[in-house]
């Protein structure tokens, strides 16, 4: 591999290769995926219907081209720079492959394995000196596009340039966060994580606790995902788990711990018998019983292996110290999974990565974990867990006892977050190049400004940072105030802004909750000014005198999307989804969403007369589309065909910052545009088009309203123009036509409905 990778080849299209082979087509460069008969082929088709998908729009499928090994289908990866099989868990079958490789691959490719727990050791005996060289494992998890650990190991032999471009490619293209592993079974994620989960089935069976009081003591005081460690089997599968675990028996070296756990394996074996397999078999430990045309959630009686209906009412504690303290057999299954799961942990390093911090990455990323083992141990004091360790007479990890003696495993007092090295020295956590992360400058500095709604950061370079916090970053009253403050600060102190945040979701929109108790209260004037306060703060964005740029990630709804919609430039995270989805609660973008829609669909090379942009626009609003993706969200026309895509999440806003200081180099605000809208003669026209909609029986009469409502702004209103109107002109539409809907009852129940159950209302 010459340091680039500019077509990569996956062989296997089952599960893992298939969502590979997407992930790399995602990133823009061609793939090939082959496997036995047309298994490739119709992988391929499968993941262009799938919901959500693993491509990030339907086109990207083109860049995958896909052939039989039956067929000289092998061929395919002859000029690849990267071949990653990703074939069955059998090391015969995949040693056979290997040597088949050899006779087609290109000189200096490399080639790696997805296996979960096979060391290069054992994959490469017997393999072509040739190979070895070029040989390495990249572990990506399921599902691959938003799954973003990757765990690159590479052997004694392995050529550092190769896993130096492969590192890069997989970080910067395909947007996975690389932890390096040692080449030992099941590298680092599945060695602890299968610790974990068989050492947390054991306890809890063995002290007679269901699967219920299980998951609630194992899951959120741990800071572990609700479906903690029974419902999480049942993701993974129960018969692949029992693969996993066979692997791991016979892989790792006499002397382990995980020998002396008792494994359960009949139990699960029993389970796998039963077809008790899991989710995707229908039901493990728990299921979803439909019979009774409602659904209710099942839960496996662990000795008759027959389901009831789940029920749990446990107390647990939210402290894990006092979990773990607490004197009865919760509180004792708790502190036996987590002193095991704790000390193995401490025993891993430096076996399978030379950083705790490595290990408490693949934990975070590959289990989802809040704080890795490292991070639960300096939670509980990593003194107290030694002292308690040694009481009971188990050999205390030597990692465990540095780290009791200078007070836990990570440093927190400095400006950079430090972990404690296998050397006893303490060293900073590392971030690659060009990585550039919030909580770094948060945890280095004050904010400029900040009220309940949002802070402003110093990024330096001249570029400010405005994050949002409210509850799912929804735009409100004090987030305008902190808007026009900061346009003020960064107008007299800085070049350019950012809107970002490193929470979940960018934003979810506009503050229903107080559009609804407004409403309720016949507060009408208050709405109007609600309105024009979000409409005057984006204006002040988008005319400000030096560039915003929007950095988002995750859901951009409603206000959220309509924000954004006002900057020149956007470096989005692949997983971007937005929408104008307003017509869901009963109204229409009123913060110049609408107008900004316009905007673009009429500056459009291809626009034509003024109904097709207006058709456009109102298709987009009407349907309440919203992208799956940041490379969607250009196709639909929420991002502009030069707004970037930044892959990896950690890269944003370094992006996003180098963004904007190449455009706060002259920067000139954009000028008010005048439209030439179709006015009642192009309403008529769409109005059409509903009544045909209607007709279909696809919309209700509160629809029609909407419509209605949305056509009378994007076309301009009653006025017949014989101008071109300014731009403003729609913002004061959107007004009027949302508070002639926020008046009507149908809307205030969608906005009701939408706040109690999360989902739309069709009425
Ligand atoms: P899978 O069973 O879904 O797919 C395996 C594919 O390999 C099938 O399409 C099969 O036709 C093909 N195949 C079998 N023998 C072959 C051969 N001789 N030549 C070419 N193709 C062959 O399996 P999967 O879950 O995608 O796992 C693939 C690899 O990824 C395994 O090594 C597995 O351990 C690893 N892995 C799986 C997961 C997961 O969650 N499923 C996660 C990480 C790693």
């Amino acid at each position: 591999m010459s340091g680039r990778i500019t077509k990569a080849a996956v062989i296997g299209a089952g599960t893992m290769g298939s969502g590979i082979a997407a992930t790399i087509a995602n990133a823009g460069v061609p793939v090939a995926l082959v496997d036995l008969a047309d298994f490739a082929d119709t992988a391929v088709q499968r993941m262009t219907k799938q919901q959500p998908s693993p491509l990030v729009t339907k086109s990207a499928a083109r860049l995958i081209e896909t052939g039989s090994l039956d067929n000289g289908g092998l061929e395919l990866v002859a000029d690849a720079d990267w071949i990653v099989e990703a074939i069955i868990e059998d090391v015969d079958v995949k040693r056979d492959l290997y040597r088949r490789l050899e006779d087609v691959r290109k000189p200096a490719s490399v080639v790696t394995s997805n296996t979960s727990t096979i060391p290069i050791s054992e994959l490469l005996v017997g393999a072509p000196e040739t190979l070895v060289p070029d040989f390495a494992v990249t572990h990506f998890f399921n599902p691959p596009r938003t799954m973003r650990l990757l765990e690159l190991a590479s052997g004694a032999e392995t050529r550092p340039e190769a896993v130096e471009t492969l590192a890069r490619f997989a970080d910067v293209a395909l947007g996975k966060t690389v932890v390096r592993c040692k080449d030992t079974p099941a590298f680092i994620a599945n060695r602890l994580g299968c610790f974990w989960l068989s050492c947390a089935i054991a306890e809890a069976v063995d002290r007679g606790l269901t699967v219920e009081e299980a998951d609630a003591l194992l899951g959120r005081p741990f800071g572990i995902p609700k479906t903690a460690v029974f419902g999480l089997m049942d993701l993974i599968g129960i018969g692949v788990y029992v693969h996993i675990t066979a692997s791991l028996d016979r892989l790792l070296p006499e002397d382990d711990l995980w020998h002396a756990l008792t494994h359960k394996t009949e139990l699960l074996q029993r389970m796998v018998d039963k077809g008790l397999t899991g989710r995707a078999g229908g039901g493990g430990f728990y299921r979803l019983d439909r019979s009774n045309g409602s659904k209710t959630l099942n839960a496996l009686d662990l000795g008759s292996l027959e389901y009831r209906e789940s029920s749990v009412s446990l107390a647990v504690p939210v402290e894990l110290r006092e979990l773990v303290e607490q004197a009865d057999r919760y509180g004792e299954c708790a502190w036996a999974v987590a002193s095991k799961t704790l000390a193995y942990a401490a025993w891993l390093v430096p076996e399978v990565a030379d950083r705790v911090s490595q290990v408490d990455l693949a934990m975070v990323l590959g289990f989802g974990w809040q704080h890795g083992p490292f991070g639960l141990v300096d939670q509980l004091g990593a003194g107290w867990v030694a002292s308690q360790l040694a009481a009971e007479g188990v050999t205390v990890p030597e990692s465990l006892i540095r780290a009791a003696a200078r007070g836990g495993f990570y440093d927190h007092s400095g400006a950079e977050k430090r972990e404690l090295a296998v050397d006893g020295s303490l060293r900073s956590v590392p971030r690659p190049d060009g990585v550039l992360l919030l909580r770094d400058v948060k945890r280095r500095s004050e904010p400029l400004a900040a009220n309940e709604a949002g802070s402003v950061w110093d990024l330096g370079e001249g570029v400010a940072c405005f994050e949002p916090h409210t509850k799912l970053n929804v735009l409100d009253l004090p987030s305008f105030e902190l808007i026009e403050q900061t346009i003020e600060l960064v107008g007299a102190d800085f070049q350019a802004l950012i809107l970002h945040t490193e929470a979940d979701h960018f934003s979810a929109g506009a503050n229903l909750k107080r559009i609804h108790e407004l409403v309720v209260a016949g507060a009408f004037d208050e709405i109007e000014r609600f309105l024009s306060a979000g409409q005057r703060a984006f204006e002040l964005l988008k005319r400000a005198p030096f560039p915003v740029v929007g950095a988002p990630h995750g859901l951009c709804l409603g206000g959220g999307c309509e924000i954004l919609l006002h900057f020149f430039g956007v470096p989005a995270t692949t997983e971007t989804w937005m929408g104008l989805v307003e017509p869901r609660v009963g109204i229409v973008p009123g913060w110049g969403g609408c107008k900004e829609m316009l905007l673009r669909a009429f500056a459009r090379p291809s626009a034509g007369g003024p109904i097709p942009p207006v058709r456009q626009v109102f298709e987009l609003i009407g349907a309440a589309a919203t992208s799956t993706s940041a490379d969607h969200a250009r196709e639909l026309g929420f991002l502009r065909p030069d707004d970037r895509v930044t892959r990896n999440r950690d890269r944003l806003l370094a992006d996003a910052k180098a963004f904007a200081l190449e455009l706060a180099d002259g920067y000139a605000p954009p000028e008010v545009v005048m439209l030439r809208l179709p006015g009642p003669s192009g309403a008529a026209a769409l109005k059409l088009d509903v009544e045909t909609c209607a007709l279909a029986g696809g919309i209700s009469e509160h629809d029609r309203r909407i419509s209605a409502g949305l056509t009378r702004v994007i076309t301009g209103g009653d006025a017949d123009f014989v101008e071109p109107v300014a731009e403003h002109a729609i913002l004061v539409l959107e007004t009027a036509v949302n508070l002639e809907l926020l008046a009507t009852e149908p809307t205030v129940e969608r906005i009701a409905h939408m706040l109690t159950t999360g989902k739309p209302l069709r009425n």
